[in-house]
């Protein structure tokens, strides 16, 4: 049969590959020692014995003594026993699982001391007050996550004997005051547990293996899997490792250490020491710690090691590094590695200079920067400083800086900004009735709800500033303000600042700074080594992808920033916000037109206004395509409101007869399901006149900027087609409609008609409409509401964050296109489509088109570009040409 199963390796039998089995801290002590680096020796306890564990509630059998083993073989290595009553050999106990997963066990240290072997350390050290501070904090650490007694008790012993000894720090305890603690420590273990702290080593160090695996189940560690989604049933490796300290005076100390500035990327070597301390001292911020340049005077020797390891680690992993050491008495020593995690700007510039430096090709540089970090470079900042105190903290639901005064509804916020005020919406939590006022806010806030809320899917959609859950305010919409913890409270009107990025509310305006990185990719020009370094980058996308990517964009202004922003035409021009505004009133004349030539005369009146758009949208993109998308919403959506109306004739002594007449239109048109109802390309068919007046705009519009020496490539698309037959006759109209403009103008019109699929029926007869298209654009949003059978607006109201919770949804169906479902549609629609009409293109016009995964599965299932919102175009090149990288350049897991 098999092998048997290895559960325990020393550090020396394992490398980086080894990260599933050895966790990544083991995998990175193993890969280290293989270099030659000064680490200290012990042992890995693998993901498997601990899977094991977890399944049998017992360890495997061969663990006891395969441990055993490696012990033996860790103490004759350094020629000391653990815990021996002489000179002990001490070890550490570390969690370490596949990803670093902050909540599991912390690390307990000094493993091995005890009544006898306290004095030994004390003599072999030459140095009583360690030995016992040693024997206090491991009386602690293991009291505490092994034995589970309250931290705060021991924390309240330390604090009586400072303060009886009048004395501030941790460190001005001597000797004679540890033991007393340390006693005192134990009585507290004693009392609450009613066991004794162990004395014996091995059982010490086999309770806190053993500790280390139940950590793996703990409320905190579930909780971040499940965010991070990692895998529950990974579990984590242990490791054993011979102590170094840092704590043995002066001329010892511990750090940590970045090969380059992982804020800025910067080259250099970054971190902090703290003398005479231990490790966890460094992160716990008892004492401030030094910035590791300061170990040059400290100890130059040390310092230029330490540089010399930094090279060799960055060189050898060909990424930024962090390291953590220690210095005992001048020797260094390396403790853990692991390639370090990076702030966005760092990430694009450590690409751009480990490309420079030849440490990276081109593909491998681009692999290592992603979409979501160069969306969140673009936005503006806000120049703070630390003496800016927040209002109140939130969840950073969506990044970037935004000010305005506080509105507390959505109706509010839509008129205001209509007339020009920068307003951020104040809500508790919203619901898709506050849509006008989300779509006209500078940025939304809320007190409830988390990354899932409603506020928080709808604007990270929209690419709006948002920090909900905002707990500590109390939001009073009636009385139209906010209190926030401090007392202040903020009114309507009152000017704030929400940072989306950190996730705090701030009282006033704070400075703006416009993000440099957003300038560069407008104007093409780099202004310093970040914008440098995006450029370059976008650069090497653009060259590689096979993905061509468009805007949605429905005025000349979009079109013209998202073609500065790269995009290679509009993939989905709406048509009807140009029924908005001022034109509503015309619409209202065609809903309501009692006759054809009412209703006629009313078309009339909005064709020029169309044609305006048209012309103006596709001078913009002059040269590129434009999918011209015919009108698509209910026509109820530009009457008023029914409830409204209806009140206010009731209230009316003498009621507007137009009113009245809207009201019964309105009523008449009410439909229970809108979203499946009179909409797309069945309005077109039931409304006389209304595509042929469309077309006709476009034609026009075409005509209009031939003769003005330009090239216009508009493409016509139907919406929401479900049969074939619906597309023939729409096509068939269209056509006409060209045809006869072309002939009054004497201009021949080429102007390629296809159609949206976003119905399950149109992906399945795709084979069909292939046959009427000249190409598919995939409307995901639409496609994801029908093929699962929800609506978007009620569900992300309702049962989403649930779904979330309970993981039936990893992530949103309408953030990241659903591959099983979704995805298949597609798939297999591009597929018939392409069998029956060679020449089909295809297309992604649904918000997936910007998102990063979706973009990769674009990819993959052979579409020929997508689109998205304008900002999101430097983004989507960027993934769209990752999405084309292949082998080892690939971008892995990030984690
Ligand atoms: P974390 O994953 O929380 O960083 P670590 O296992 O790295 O936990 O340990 C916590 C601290 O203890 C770190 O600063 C580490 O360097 C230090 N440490 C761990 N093992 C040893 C050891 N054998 N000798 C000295 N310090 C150690
Ligand atoms: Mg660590
Ligand atoms: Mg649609």
């Amino acid at each position: 049969m098999s092998t048997p199963t290895k559960y325990v390796y020393a550090f020396a039998e394992g490398g980086r590959d080894m990260a599933a089995l050895l966790g990544g801290k083991g995998a990175g002590l193993a890969e280290m020692t293989r270099l030659g680096l000064p680490v200290p020796p012990g042992f890995t306890v693998t993901t498997e014995a601990c899977k094991v564990f977890l399944a049998t509630g017992e360890e495997p059998p061969e663990l006891g003594i395969e441990a055993a083993r490696a012990l033996a073989g860790l103490e004759s290595e350094m020629g000391r026993a653990l815990g021996a009553p002489d000179d002990p050999l001490l070890v550490s106990v570390r969690s370490g699982a596949r990803f670093s997963m902050p909540g599991m066990m912390e690390t307990i240290l000094d493993i091995g001391l005890n009544d006898h072997s306290v004095a030994g350390l004390a003599k072999a050290a030459g140095d009583e007050r360690f030995a016992w501070d040693s024997y206090r904090r491991l009386v602690q650490m293991f009291g505490h996550t092994v034995m589970g007694v309250d931290g705060e008790l021991f924390e309240n012993a330390l604090a009586a004997h400072k303060a009886r000894r009048e004395v501030s720090g941790d460190h001005e305890l001597d000797s004679g005051e540890l033991m007393l603690l340390t006693e005192e420590y134990k009585e507290i273990v004693r009392r609450v547990t009613g066991e004794d702290f162990p004395q014996d080593p091995a059982e010490q160090l086999a309770r806190a293996i053993r500790a280390v695996f139940d950590s793996w189940n703990v409320e905190r560690a579930r909780v971040y899997r499940h965010r991070e989604h990692i895998p529950d049933d990974l579990g984590t490796a242990v490791n054993v490792q011979a102590m170094v300290f840092g704590n043995l005076g002066h001329d010892s100390g511990t750090g940590v250490a970045f090969t380059r500035d992982p804020a800025t990327g910067e080259r250099g070597v970054y971190g902090d020491y703290l003398p005479d301390a231990q490790g966890e001292d460094v992160v716990a911020g008892v004492r401030d710690a030094l910035p590791l340049t300061e170990l040059k005077t400290l100890d130059p020797r040390a310092y230029v090691e330490l540089g010399d390891h930094l090279r060799t680690l960055e060189n050898h992993y060909r990424d930024l590094c962090d390291v953590e050491f220690t210095v005992e008495r001048g020797r260094l020593w390396i403790l853990q590695t692991r390639v370090g995690k990076r702030t966005a700007e760092a990430a694009f510039r450590i690409a751009h200079d480990l490309r420079e430096e030849r440490t990276l090709d081109a593909d491998e540089a681009l692999a290592r920067v992603d979409g979501t970090a160069l969306t969140r470079l673009m936005f503006p900042r806000f120049d703070t400083t630390p003496a800016d105190v927040p209002l109140a903290r939130g969840v950073p639901a969506s990044p970037g800086a935004a000010v305005g005064v506080a509105v507390f509804d959505s109706a509010e916020a839509a008129r205001r900004a209509a007339d020009g005020e920068a307003v951020v919406l104040v809500r508790r939590e919203t619901t898709p009735d506050d849509l006008p006022g989300m779509i006209a806010a500078q940025a939304v806030l809320t007190s409830r709800g988390g990354k899932t809320s409603h506020a928080a899917v709808v604007a990270r959609g929209m690419g709006k500033v948002c920090v909900c859950g905002a707990e500590e305010l109390d939001v009073d919409t009636g009385a139209r303000r906010f209190t926030a913890a401090s007392g202040t409270v903020v009114h309507d009107g009152d000017m704030i600042s929400v940072d989306g990025t950190a996730g705090t509310v701030h009282l006033g305006a704070l400075p703006l700074t416009d993000s440099d990185v957003g300038r560069a990719l407008e104007t093409g020009t780099a202004t310093g080594p970040l914008t440098a370094a995006v450029l370059d980058g976008l650069a090497h996308a653009d060259a590689v992808r096979r993905l061509q990517v468009r805007a949605n964009a429905d005025t000349p202004e979009d079109a013209a920033r998202a073609r500065a922003l790269g995009a290679q035409g509009i993939g989905l021009c709406r048509t009807e916000h140009m029924f908005l505004g001022e034109r509503r009133e015309l619409v209202e004349a065609m809903i309501l037109a009692p006759d054809d030539a009412a209703r006629a005369e009313a078309l009339a009146a909005l064709l020029p206004l169309q044609r305006d758009d048209f012309t103006g949208i596709l001078a913009a993109m002059d040269g590129l395509p434009v999918t011209i998308r015919l009108i698509d919403p209910p026509l109820h959506e530009f009457l008023p409101d029914r409830t409204e109306l209806a009140v206010r004739l009731a209230g009316s002594a003498h009621p507007d007869p137009h009113e009245r007449e809207l009201l019964s239109a309105v009523e008449r048109m009410h439909e229970e399901n809108p979203m499946l109802g009179l909409r797309g390309v069945r309005l077109g068919l039931a409304v006389p006149g209304l595509t042929a007046m469309q077309v006709r705009a476009v034609a026009e519009a075409v005509v209009r900027r031939l003769r003005d020496g330009g090239r216009p490539r508009a493409e016509i698309m139907i919406p929401l087609v479900g049969t074939v037959e619906e597309l023939r006759l729409a096509r068939a109209e269209t056509e006409r409609v060209l045809a006869e403009v072309a002939a009054e103008t004497g201009t021949p019109l080429d102007c390629p008609i296809g159609t949206m699929i976003e119905l399950p029926r149109a992906a399945l007869t795709a084979g069909r409409l292939a046959e009427v298209a000249d190409f598919f654009s995939f409307g995901t949003n639409d496609l994801t509401q029908t093929t699962w059978g929800l609506s978007r607006d009620d569900a992300e109201a309702s049962f989403f964050p649930l779904y979330l919770d309970k993981g039936v949804f990893e992530v949103s169906p309408f953030e990241t296109i659903d591959e099983q479902g979704v995805g298949r549609l597609v798939e297999m629609a591009v597929e018939a489509g392409r069998a029956a009409n060679p020449r089909l293109e295809t297309g992604v016009c649904g918000e997936h088109g910007g998102d990063p995964d979706s973009i990769h599965f674009f990819h993959r299932a052979g579409l020929d570009y997508v689109s998205c919102s304008p900002f999101r175009i430097p983004a989507a090149r960027l993934e769209a040409g990752r999405a084309a990288l292949t082998g080892s350049a690939e971008a892995g897991d990030t984690r």
